[in-house]
């Protein structure tokens, strides 16, 4: 080892026994104790674990230098009271081997420092102890590394959480379940080469004895329009890749496939076939073993692949024929192969893909379609055909981590939302408005989970504190969501009205029913100024986070069936009518109201993910990429609400069990009235008054320091 990697490595351990420090433990690894003057000076170098204790905890600009100064040492990690933040290191950190999984296995959250193992073994406890469902939500933009962390958590439930034989099932198939659910829903996209395209809700079950048993997930809002289009440098889903690189030759020739995704007009578009951090070839070996553990059967792998490839070939399908109208395909091979992988009759495919129906005077009669309609009624087959498929594979998925036995009916969940964060993008669509919707709604969750529960349990419990101004962002989820005249419901409204209906009178039916909102404006209501950097086929919406332009073209074919306008659907082909079921908004807004109903019923923890730079490099911390961010996660409101309430709060009762051996009147026991030993307890501790307060049922302490400090004196009694 050279003088170089010496040099890092003593300071790697020097940051984290200091970290150890500030977190409350007062030894390292090695048992070495260390000086409260090294601690102080290393300090100014690791920033401190929680963001409550910045002494300037208003300044942004103090914020972001801790997040830097602990970035800069690998320490990831960082609190906001029990939030945890967490900042993409793009490179294999040390610290996820199974002794860290130990180490933060039934300790208490400041013993050690901040992880997301801690994260997972505090609600693993909760979850225990006060037999609540729990939910951890993990937000952050594309390439925070969401996914990861949900992944980390899983992991650990299944080293560290007790087993039985059948359990190891349980467990293999919930790990094996993430690689399948990534080859069909995640694709390498500009800002994350394993970019996940679809939300995703997990619960994880566990039995009475601790023991995960079983597993759900949810999942909301594929990015279907992938299959048929990617932007520059991006990929389809990665499944297609690895069936094309990996898949045995035979197979490929079962199902007519080239080797060479540049064969496939769905594979061109991002003119980015192979991509240097992902390995097409292994991924499918292990995809083809994830399915075989997940308990697909070799049949069900066939029919699944049969699709994939069905894919291809329709993408491949091209047209001849002017544009006026009688559009007919040119590519015959495609057609066999279809015909053949689908099981349907080559003719009816051919004339499905080429006409539409239309009922006229009670009479069924077949229209043609001209070129461009035949090219869009071809591609919205292919969404639909895979974003069913998708949803089967989910289902598939559900039913083999379905717990069998009937003693775990009661189980417990712990639930692990990986949803995209809010987007911004140059030009954003129907798909933006969706994902930043849900975002408006789980900020509001936060709103009333723990900004508004913090504020009213102090009210409840009588304490005196200053109120903290907060967004309620209730306003603008109603200005989406209301019936009759939210978005959502004009959307619908215009979506199923028959005649002119088109995305320029959904614009104009905004514009009169709730053209006065202080959250939305439009083209033809902004004023001069702002006109011009308005389109006219767009509105803005004034999110919790920011403004946000929403192009109309195309909201209304979007949030439509793919085949009403087409009629393929009334085709007698299961397969084309299978195409009806697209995601439409109010069928979303349904799907995201259960969620959060799911999430209100459990006790949260959040977990918040910064990128650190656009680049995915290790070490870069790109400060105006992280200030952006650290305004649309809410973090500098949170530190606020945080800082002006109390860190810790314990029941008089637990409080009292814990600690009453350090003070002579209240060992062994108190007969008294328990607020009456708690004060006793902590006067005789020397806690001065402004560092806690007593409520109706429970002491409330100002600063972690405190507690430490009490644990401390347990410890060397
Ligand atoms: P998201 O789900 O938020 O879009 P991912 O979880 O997929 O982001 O993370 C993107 C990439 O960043 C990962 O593929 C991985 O390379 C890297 N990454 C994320 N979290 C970590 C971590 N804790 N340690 C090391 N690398 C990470
Ligand atoms: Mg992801």
């Amino acid at each position: 080892m050279d003088l170089g990697n010496i040099c890092g490595l003593v300071r790697k351990t020097q940051a984290s026994i200091v970290e150890n420090r500030f977190l409350g433990k007062r030894i390292d690894d090695d048992g070495v104790r260390i000086t409260m003057e090294s601690a102080l000076t290393a300090r100014d170098r690791v920033g401190v674990q929680d963001f409550v204790l910045l002494e300037n905890h208003t300044s942004e600009a103090a914020f972001i230098e801790n997040l830097r100064k602990r970035f800069k040492e690998n320490l990831i990690y960082t609190y906001i009271g029990s939030v945890l933040v967490s900042v993409n290191p793009y490179k294999d950190l040390e610290i996820y081997t199974k002794n860290h999984m130990e180490r933060y296995r039934g300790i208490n959250f400041y013993e050690v420092s901040p992880h997301i193992y801690a994260v997972s073994d505090n609600s693993y406890r909760s979850m225990r102890t006060e037999r609540r469902d729990q939910c951890i939500l993990i937000s952050g933009e594309s390439g925070a590394g969401k996914t990861e962390a949900s992944k980390k958590i899983l992991q650990y439930y299944a080293v560290t959480c007790p087993a039985s034989d059948q359990v190891e099932t349980v467990k293999d198939r919930l790990l094996q379940s993430n690689p399948v659910l990534e080859a069909f829903g995640n694709a390498k996209t500009l800002r994350n080469d394993n970019s996940s395209r679809f939300g995703k809700y997990m619960d994880i079950q566990f039995d009475f004895k601790g023991a995960p048993v079983g597993g759900h997930i949810l999942n909301y809002l594929l990015e279907k329009s992938r299959v048929v289009h990617q932007n520059h440098g991006e990929r389809n889903f990665h499944i297609f890749y690895q069936l094309i690189e990996g898949g045995e030759e035979d197979l490929l020739r079962r199902l007519g496939l080239e080797r060479n995704p540049q064969q496939y007009q769905y594979l061109v578009k991002g003119n980015c076939p192979k991509v240097s951090s992902i390995n097409d070839r292994s991924d499918w070996k292990v995809v083809r073993k994830a399915l075989s553990v997940i308990g697909f059967s070799e049949d069900e792998v066939e029919e699944l692949l049969n699709i994939i490839a069905s894919v291809l070939h329709l993408g491949n399908i091209q047209y001849g024929g002017e544009d006026s109208g009688n559009a007919y395909i040119t590519t015959d091979t495609q057609i066999k192969y279809l015909a053949r992988l689908l099981g349907v009759d080559g003719l009816v495919l051919k004339e499905a893909l080429t006409h539409k129906k239309i009922i006229a005077k009670g009479e069924e009669l077949k229209s043609p379609l001209n070129l461009e309609q035949a090219s869009s009624a071809r591609d919205a087959l292919s969404k639909a055909v895979y974003g069913r498929t998708f949803t089967w594979l989910v289902n598939k998925i559900n039913v083999s981590l379905a717990y069998k036995d009937e003693t775990y009916k009661n189980a417990s969940v712990i639930g692990l939302l990986d949803i995209y964060g809010f987007e911004v993008f140059q030009h954003n669509s129907f798909e933006q408005f969706c994902i930043n919707y849900c975002n408006e709604k789980l900020q509001q969750l936060f709103i009333e989970l723990t900004l508004k529960s913090e504020q009213d349990e102090y009210e409840a419990e009588g304490i005196t504190w200053e109120p903290v101004q907060y967004f309620n962002n209730k306003i603008i989820c109603d200005l989406v969501e209301e019936k009759f005249k939210g978005i959502i419901s004009i959307l619908d409204e215009e979506c199923l009205r028959p005649g002119d209906a088109s995305d320029i009178t959904f614009l104009e039916k905004l514009e009169n029913t709730v053209g006065g909102h202080a959250h939305l404006t439009t083209h033809k209501l902004t004023d001069g100024k702002t006109r011009k950097v308005m389109g006219r086929e767009e509105f803005r919406l004034l999110h919790y986070a920011g403004e946000v332009n929403y192009n109309v073209n195309g909201v209304l074919a979007s949030s439509r069936p793919p085949c009403s306008s087409t009629s393929l659907a009334r085709c007698s082909l299961f397969l084309l009518s299978l195409c009806l079921c697209l995601q439409a908004a109010t069928q979303f807004k349904t799907s995201l109201a259960k969620l959060m109903e799911i999430l209100m019923s459990k006790e949260p923890s959040y977990v918040r993910c910064i990128k650190p730079n656009d680049a995915k490099q290790a070490g870069r911390f790109d400060e105006v990429l992280i200030r952006h961010q650290v305004k649309y996660l809410g973090l500098m409101e949170n530190l606020r609400v945080r800082r002006a309430g109390f860190a810790y709060r314990r029941h008089y009762e637990t409080f009292l069990q814990r600690y009453k051996s350090l003070c002579p009147e209240t060992w062994p026991s108190w007969q008294g009235k328990l607020a009456d030993g708690v004060s006793t307890l902590v006067k005789h501790l020397g806690y001065k008054p402004e560092e806690y307060k007593l409520g109706r049922s429970k002491i409330f302490i100002r600063f972690p320091k405190t507690l430490f400090a009490t644990e401390d004196a347990l410890e060397t009694r």
